[in-house]
C-alpha cells in the first residue's frame, strides 16, 4: 500500500498532522520509536509517584471565557482536555546582587508589582501589552496568507526583526523592569538580548489574555487522547519503529525502519528537526540545506531532577508553585555563566501546590531544572558521565535548600535524573536541546514563517518544536496542523 502521508515521530507535532489529515480521508501512517506517543509530553513511575516529563505549563489553552487557540483547535477534532487556570505563584532570588521578588495572583497583579519595584514602569507595561495584542492579531493575518502593512500593525513592522531588550528598551521600559518582566526567559531558551521581540511578545499574549493552565490528568493524557481520535479517524499508528532511512524511488518515497520494515508513501513529514533529518536518515548531505542549518542556533539542554518526597508541601514548607534562582537579573549576563557544567541559575516546579492529586496523600513532586547554553555534555565520556550526573543533581538539591531555606534532602523517598543524553536519546533531539532552535530575532516565527516554503524540501515536510512556531506543546500542535492544512490547500486543492 502506498500512503498519502508516512509521518516520522509521535510528538505533538507528528500527531496533530496526523489528525488533521485523518480528518481529510488521507491515508496516514504514523512511525514512532517509543512504545507510546507523545515524545517529551510523557510520564514516568517511580515508586508510588508518577511523574511528568515535560508538560506543567499549558499555554494558549485559556477557559471558556479566555479561549485559546489551542482548546479551540483541539474542540474541533472533538477532543476535551481536563484543565485549571492557574495564578501566577513565583519566588524568584537573584543572588548577584542579592534581590528577591514574588509574584502572585493575574497579570494586572504582577503590572502593579512591577511599578511598585520600580516607579514609572507602567506606562511602558501597558504599551507593551498593547503591542502584544497587535503582534498576535497580525500574525494571525500572515498564517492567512492576509496582507499587513504599516497603518495595520505599525509595531510588528517595526520589531519584525529586533531583540526583546532592544524593543522593551525603546519604549522607555527601565532595565530592572525589563529584566523582570522578561523573567521567563529560561523557559523560552534565549536571553532577552537575543531573543525575538515577535517570539516574546506572542508568547506573552497568551499569558496576558489566555492565562496560564495546567493539565489535571498526567500529561501523557494528551498525546494519548490525540492519538486514540486520530485512530478513530482511521489513521495508523506503528510504535517501536524507529525510521532510519528515507530514499527516493520513482514516484514515491521508501521509508525503511531499524526492523528491515519498509513503508511506501508520497509525502514524508518529520516530527524532528531537520538537522537530524538530514545527518541521520537521509544520507545525501545538501549543502544548501546545512548552510540554513547552520545560521539557527539550539536552544540550551539542560539536566532535570525529578523528586518524590515523603511529605506534604505545607510539611516541608513549600508555598510556590514555580521557584527560580538566576545568577544576576540580566539575562545576558546568566547565560555567559550557564556556559558551564557549574553555574548557580535554576528553576524549580511543585505541582502540589496548584493540583493536590499530583502526587498521594502527604507527598510532594518538586522537579529541579538547570540549563546550560553549549552542549557541556558532550565532553563526557562513559567513564565520568555517572559521576557527573550524580553530581549536578545533588549540587542542584543542596542549591534549591540554601538558596530557599528549605530542607528536602531527608525526604526524598524517590529520584530521578534526565541529562541531555537522556532527553536525546528519547526524542532524537540533537544534544538533547529543550526547545528546539531559540528563537532568535533574525529567525523568528514570521520569517520562519516567510522563508518556509523555499526552505522545504519537495515531499518533505517538518513540523515540531524545531519548525514554524518555536516550541512549546501549543506552538508544536499549530505547526502540525498549519502545514498540513497549508499541504492540503496547495497540493489538493482544498
Ligand atoms: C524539561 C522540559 C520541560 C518542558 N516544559 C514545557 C511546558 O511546561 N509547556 C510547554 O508547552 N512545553 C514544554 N516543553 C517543551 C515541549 O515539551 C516541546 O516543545 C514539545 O513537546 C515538542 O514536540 P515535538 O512535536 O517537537 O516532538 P518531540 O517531543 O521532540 O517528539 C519527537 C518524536 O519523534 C520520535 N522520533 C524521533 N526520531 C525518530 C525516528 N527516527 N523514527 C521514529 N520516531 C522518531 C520521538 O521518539 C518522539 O516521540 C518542555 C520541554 C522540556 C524538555
Amino acid at each position: 500500500m502506498i500512503y498519502d502521508y508516512l509521518i516520522v515521530g509521535a510528538g505533538i507535532g507528528g500527531l496533530s498532522a496526523g489528525l488533521n489529515l485523518a480528518t481529510h480521508k488521507k491515508k496516514t501512517l504514523i512511525l514512532e520509536k517509543n512504545s507510546i506517543p507523545g515524545g517529551l509530553v510523557s510520564t514516568f513511575k517511580r515508586g508510588r509517584f508518577e511523574f511528568d516529563t515535560a508538560l506543567y505549563n499549558l499555554y494558549d489553552y485559556g477557559d471558556d471565557v479566555h479561549v485559546g487557540k489551542f482548546r479551540e483547535l483541539l474542540k474541533e477534532f472533538g477532543i476535551e482536555l481536563e484543565t485549571k487556570i492557574v495564578p501566577f505563584n513565583t519566588r524568584i532570588k537573584v543572588l548577584n546582587p542579592e534581590a528577591n521578588f514574588v509574584i502572585r495572583g493575574e497579570i494586572k497583579d504582577f503590572i502593579i508589582e512591577l511599578e511598585r519595584l520600580k516607579e514609572g514602569s507602567i506606562e511602558s507595561l501597558k504599551e507593551f501589552m498593547r503591542i502584544t495584542k497587535e503582534v498576535h492579531e497580525a500574525m494571525e493575518l500572515l498564517k492567512n496568507h492576509e496582507p499587513i502593512d504599516s497603518s495595520i500593525a505599525p509595531n510588528f513592522i517595526k520589531y519584525f526583526n529586533t531583540d526583546s531588550y532592544t524593543a522593551l528598551k525603546s519604549l522607555g521600559m527601565p532595565e530592572e523592569t525589563i529584566d523582570r518582566l522578561g523573567f521567563l526567559w529560561p523557559e523560552l531558551g534565549s536571553p532577552l538580548n537575543k531573543l525575538s521581540f515577535i517570539d516574546f511578545s506572542l508568547f506573552m499574549y497568551k499569558i496576558i489574555f489566555k492565562k496560564n493552565t495546567i493539565l489535571l490528568n498526567n500529561s501523557l493524557n494528551l498525546p494519548l487522547k490525540l492519538a486514540a481520535r486520530y485512530q478513530e479517524l482511521g489513521g495508523r499508528i506503528y510504535y517501536n519503529s524507529l525510521v532510519t532511512e528515507v530514499t527516493k524511488n520513482g514516484k514515491f518515497y521508501l521509508v525503511k525502519t531499524e526492523d528491515n520494515l519498509e513503508y511506501k508513501a508520497k509525502h514524508i513529514i518529520f516530527d524532528v528537526s531537520k538537522r537530524y533529518v538530514y545527518e541521520n536518515i537521509i544520507k545525501n548531505h545538501n549543502p544548501e540545506i546545512n548552510r540554513l542549518e547552520n545560521a539557527r542556533t539550539l536552544s540550551p539542554n539542560g539536566v532535570v531532577v525529578y523528586l518524590g518526597l515523603n511529605r506534604s508541601p505545607e510539611e516541608l514548607g513549600l508555598k510556590n508553585y514555580n521557584y527560580y534562582a538566576f545568577h544576576t537579573l540580566n539575562s545576558a549576563e546568566n547565560v555567559r555563566y550557564m556556559t558551564n557544567l557549574e553555574h548557580e541559575t535554576f528553576s524549580a516546579i511543585v505541582p502540589n501546590i496548584m493540583n493536590a492529586s499530583a502526587s498521594p496523600k502527604n507527598t510532594t513532586i518538586l522537579v529541579l531544572k538547570k540549563m546550560f547554553f553549549t552542549d557541556v555534555f558532550k565532553n563526557l565520556n562513559n567513564q565520568n558521565y555517572e559521576q557527573i550526573k550524580e553530581q549536578i543533581a545533588q549540587n542542584l538539591i543542596t542549591s534549591f535548600e540554601e538558596t530557599f531555606k528549605i530542607d528536602i534532602s531527608e525526604y526524598i523517598e524517590e529520584i530521578a535524573v534526565a541529562t541531555p543524553v537522556t532527553f536525546a536519546s528519547f526524542t532524537n533531539n540533537v544534544d538533547g536541546s529543550f526547545y528546539g532552535y531559540m528563537a532568535k530575532s533574525y529567525d523568528n516565527p514570521i520569517y520562519r514563517f516567510i522563508t518556509y516554503p523555499e526552505e522545504e524540501t519537495p515531499g518533505f515536510t517538518f513540523v515540531g518544536a524545531s519548525s514554524l512556531f518555536g516550541a512549546h506543546v501549543d506552538n508544536a500542535f499549530y505547526s502540525g496542523y498549519y502545514l498540513t492544512e497549508e499541504l492540503l490547500k496547495n497540493k489538493e486543492g482544498k
